[in-house]
């Protein structure tokens, strides 16, 4: 490289081999900063475009580029951020096997036969109508008593085949006024919820 030679003004050939493999030397640590770029990026961001540009960066800024990703790249691992999940998953796991949940609106420590969160009041379960048993959100029938969740539970047609004609009748038995109490029920925890 006659130009940088003459710049520095260098004339014996012995400076102006140092200078060569000087430049090469930094030329050599800027693309092992590309490719560290590259590699560290897929390890903590998942998006390829993202990775794409981080590399380009630190390709067309030389040092700069990979100064600027190491200030601005995420904190952890993907790895790690999988890790933390799955032991999150697995302490959840583990707090509803022993009876422990924790309130969705406050976190507190709530047993799973709270009603109602004792820190921040609000309401986590319904009570089952029937046999008075917290019941799960997620609860299609009560596994207790068998009573059905209003609201929840499926309409069964199959167990009642002469539903019209006892609708016809002029003494509705049992079952229509049961069915009238829950249709009853079916509005007050819809707006208890609300
Ligand atoms: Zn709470
Ligand atoms: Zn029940």
């Amino acid at each position: 490289m006659p130009d940088l030679v003459a710049v520095f003004g260098i004339n014996n050939s012995a400076l102006d081999t140092a200078v060569k493999l000087l430049v090469l030397f930094v030329g050599l640590i800027w693309l092992a900063l590309v490719y560290y770029t590259w590699s560290d990026a897929r390890r903590r961001i998942s998006d390829p475009i993202l990775i794409g540009t981080a590399t380009v960066m630190a390709f067309v800024l030389p040092f700069a580029g990979s100064i600027i990703y190491m200030v601005v790249r995420p904190p952890e691992y993907l790895d790690d951020v999988r890790e933390r999940e799955l032991e999150m998953q697995a302490a959840e796991a583990r707090l509803l096997q022993s009876g422990l949940l924790l309130c969705p609106h406050c976190d507190y420590p709530a047993q799973s036969g709270f009603l109602r969160c004792p820190s921040c009041l609000k309401k986590l379960r319904d009570q089952c109508t029937g046999c008075s048993k917290p019941l799960d959100p997620e609860w299609r029938i009560c596994p207790y008593c068998e009573t059905e969740i209003p609201g929840r539970t499926p309409p069964r047609r199959s167990r009642r085949p002469r539903a019209s004609d006892e609708d016809s009748e002029d003494a509705p038995p049992p079952p229509s006024r049961g069915r009238g109490r829950r249709r009853a029920q079916r509005d007050e925890p819809a707006s208890e919820t609300l």
